[in-house]
């Protein structure tokens, strides 16, 4: 009998981690996300794998979000030489990602050891390198949606669109086991159907075993009118009140969502800022991936944008300006008004956006838009919660901008929108919560409990169980 392991993302919104095993020796580790948020989480990232990444046959990928993937580099240093299985697109996004993240971590290890030198402690090894990353895009396996591939002896694989990010999937996994086969579906980060340019999440109707994300369990999110109306309203008020709005955004997904808004604002004439800033040398990289990929987009969108005369999202925004030299950013501290700055992180615990907080968050006549879930022990948190002071760069900062925070433009499914995708697979197979915290994925279990009068299960970290 074929065995799951749940590894990582359980009763958590990162590093999504789960193993599965054959009677018949067959090892494959289905996403390998790296943990994000607090500093003990964080140290998870250090911790040894539950497995022996040299016994594995082969990993499947669901998308390139770093929360999926960012464990990559380490497996690989650790020994692991197989196929990473994706999509093509994911193929292409994970390049991005993991040399960006490879760079961090040795920044940090780098900055750590500064002081470390200064105090005698002994110095710190980055938990990659460059060098782990390039090695791991070496081993990528790219696939077109709905092929079906064998990735190990008796195990089957198909993407389907999850409509999430570009190239994110659904990952169904057919396990041929003892003279039987189980099929396993793992929703990976299920799309928003009411965010632009990505197809809504495919449909699916048979499983024995589901596992799906929660992240947005306990809540649907407000529909994209009311929540574009909400942000042209901040755009003008902003624009009153003489400053600048920051939008800290993930490179990949989220500011191609909003760049694609702001394009039909200024389309329409509703955007009074002079001036939208893309200050991520990621996000302009992750642009050019997805115009690569713009016969994925909706088509609905996509007839918007030929109806325009364009296929690339950033040619209906003519007043955008991409700034991927540091002096460039650097320069954008000078302006004290009129400007739309979009820098990553999402979750403001690093990059460029913090130093725009630097610049902007103590200022009334700022605003700061959050588009996204920030997670438990991130500095965007802390603001969203109503900290009056925060640490910026070791500095500490008031905030006196104006938060706002837009549940619409999630790249993630609402739980109505949850419910509505689970919904269609006959026979209620076992349904496990994934991908969320504890408090949100008890609210779901309930509305599956209520509407759809299905038992959904909260694995613990670790649990296993039989396919
Ligand atoms: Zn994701």
């Amino acid at each position: 009998m074929a065995l799951l392991s749940f590894l990582g993302a359980i009763q958590q919104v990162t590093g999504s981690c789960y193993l599965i095993e054959t009677h018949d020796g067959a090892r494959v580790l289905l996403e390998c996300g790296m943990h994000q948020g607090r500093r003990e989480e964080e140290s998870d990232n250090r911790a040894a794998f539950a497995f022996d990444p040299k016994s594995l046959d082969a990993v499947v990928l669901s998308h390139a979000h770093i929360d999926h993937s960012g464990l990559l580099p380490r497996l690989v240093a650790l020994g692991y030489r197989g196929p990473v299985h994706c999509t093509e697109a994911t193929a292409e996004l994970l390049e991005l990602m993991l040399l960006d993240s490879a760079q961090i971590q040795e920044k940090d290890a780098e900055w750590e050891n500064k002081w470390r030198a200064r105090i005698g402690k002994p110095m710190v090894q980055p938990l990659y390198t460059r060098v782990d990353a390039e090695r791991t895009l070496g081993q990528r396996a790219p696939h077109p949606y709905g092929e079906t591939f064998e990735v190990a002896r008796g195990v089957a694989v198909t993407f389907h669109n999850a409509g999430h990010i570009l190239g994110s999937s659904i990952v169904q996994m057919d396990v041929h086991d003892h003279g039987r086969t189980r099929r396993l579906v793992f929703s990976g980060d299920l799309g928003n159907v009411c965010s632009p340019l990505m197809p809504a999440p495919t449909v699916l109707k048979e499983a024995d075993v589901v596992l799906m994300e929660s992240t947005y369990g306990d809540r649907d999110h407000r529909c994209d009118e009311d929540t574009l109306d909400e942000l042209a309203e901040i755009l003008q008020q902003a624009h009153r009140d003489g400053g600048n709005v920051l939008i800290p955004a993930f490179a990949v997904g989220r500011t191609q969502d909003l760049i694609f808004h702001l394009g039909r604002f200024y389309q329409e004439g509703r955007l009074p800022q002079q001036a939208v800033f893309l200050d991520s040398p990621m996000a302009i990289q992750a642009n050019a991936i997805y115009h690569r990929f713009h016969e994925q987009f909706d088509a609905k969108d996509r007839a918007l944008l030929r109806s325009n005369g364009v296929t690339k999202v950033e040619d209906w925004l003519p007043i955008l300006r991409c700034t991927p030299k540091a002096e460039d950013s650097m320069a954008i501290n000078r302006i004290q008004s009129g400007a739309i700055i979009i820098a990553g992180s999402g979750m403001c615990n690093g990059g460029r956006i913090v130093h725009h907080l630097k610049h902007n968050l103590w200022r009334k006549e700022c605003h700061l838009v959050f588009p996204g879930f920030q997670a438990q022990g991130t500095l965007g948190r802390a603001i969203v919660d109503g900290a009056p002071t925060v640490r910026v760069l070791r500095q500490r900062i008031a905030v006196k901008a104006q938060v706002h925070t837009l549940g619409g433009f999630s790249a993630h499914a609402g739980q109505s929108q949850l419910l509505d995708w689970v919904k269609h697979f006959d026979h209620k197979p076992e349904l496990y919560l994934v991908h969320g915290e504890l408090e949100k994925m008890k609210v779901l279990q309930q509305a599956l409990h209520d509407r759809l009068q299905w038992t959904a299960n909260i694995p613990e970290p670790g649990e296993q169980i039989a396919l």
